[in-house]
């Protein structure tokens, strides 16, 4: 645990950020591997036993229960049409300052609303008290 939270602040700004993560397949890729680091079970019935990739990678399909779910799926990401690089850099200025961000700069620095900002704020920190800052949404620094 504590060794996993010295790699969370492994981003030095957000240029390393977006380094990191420069597109949405990466971020798809990276959650993928935080959610599922074995093998991917179903986000509805649990199943590992085939899960397959559907519209190029973006979603899977449960061979058990035939439903087809997102890696957003039963995560904070779930509902929201935000680019997940966006997520990931709101993520990341949270837990890197001291003090937090308030929705209003973060509206700025990502280029959202405000009213967005300040949903996406609440289910983070809501997030961060749940398993501790240093689990959302990178563990570590991408693996490379
Ligand atoms: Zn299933």
């Amino acid at each position: 645990m504590v060794s996993e939270r010295k790699k969370t602040c492994g981003y030095k700004n957000r240029t390393d950020v977006l380094r990191a993560f420069p597109s949405e397949q990466r971020c798809i890729e990276h959650l993928e591997k935080m959610r599922w680091p074995a093998s991917i079970s179903c986000a509805c019935c649990g199943s590992v036993r085939k899960i397959y990739h559907v519209s190029s990678g973006a979603a899977y399909k449960c061979a058990d229960c035939g439903k087809v779910f997102s890696v957003r799926k039963g995560t904070i990401f779930e509902k929201s049409r935000l680019p997940l690089q966006k997520w990931f850099v709101g993520a990341w200025l949270l837990t890197s300052r001291k003090n937090g961000i308030s929705s209003h700069q973060l509206s700025r620095e990502i280029d959202v609303t405000q009213k967005t900002a300040w949903l996406m704020l609440d289910r983070l920190r809501e997030v961060a008290a749940a398993v501790g800052a240093v689990k959302m949404p990178f563990s570590a620094k991408g693996g490379r």
